[in-house]
């Protein structure tokens, strides 16, 4: 599976996002809730996919949880980027990737969507992710 490869900006933290998705045509969703418009961010998934994100030193993973607490934001602790967000456990993690966060950024084109997920009820958000989000695996920590 072809693989884009990204990290925070130090590169303490690396990622490897496999998909057989064309990054042209796969859809960014730019979520407009309170966190991630503070970052501008714009994510991608594939659930076909998977990403692994690898760290060489666990003190140098942040992760945030607000809200719901539903899903894990996996920052970097030295430089501050944020690289993706987790929710669950084990095998049944899944995960979004920040496209900004990888070096081909420039070829995941397409506009991204806004996207307001506030009336979710616990429930219908973890359904939500276990249909759109891909597989998730930490390497290192
Ligand atoms: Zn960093």
């Amino acid at each position: 599976m072809p693989v884009h490869s990204g990290g925070c900006h130090c590169g303490a933290i690396r990622l490897r996002f496999e998909t057989e998705l064309d990054p042209a045509r796969i859809e960014i969703r730019a979520c407009q809730c309170s966190f991630c418009v503070r970052h501008g961010s714009r994510a991608a998934a594939d659930p076909g996919g998977r990403l692994t994100i690898l760290v060489e030193d666990g003190a140098k993973l942040q992760v945030y949880r607000f809200g719901l607490r539903t899903a894990d934001y996996i920052l970097c602790r030295e430089c501050g980027v944020y690289v993706a967000a987790i929710c669950g456990d084990g095998e049944h993690a899944r995960a979004i990737v920040i496209v900004n966060a990888l070096d081909e950024r420039e070829r995941f084109s397409r506009e991204a969507v806004p996207v307001r997920y506030d009336a979710e009820t616990r429930e219908q958000r973890l359904a939500r992710r276990r249909g759109a989000w891909m597989p998730v695996e930490i390497q290192g920590r």
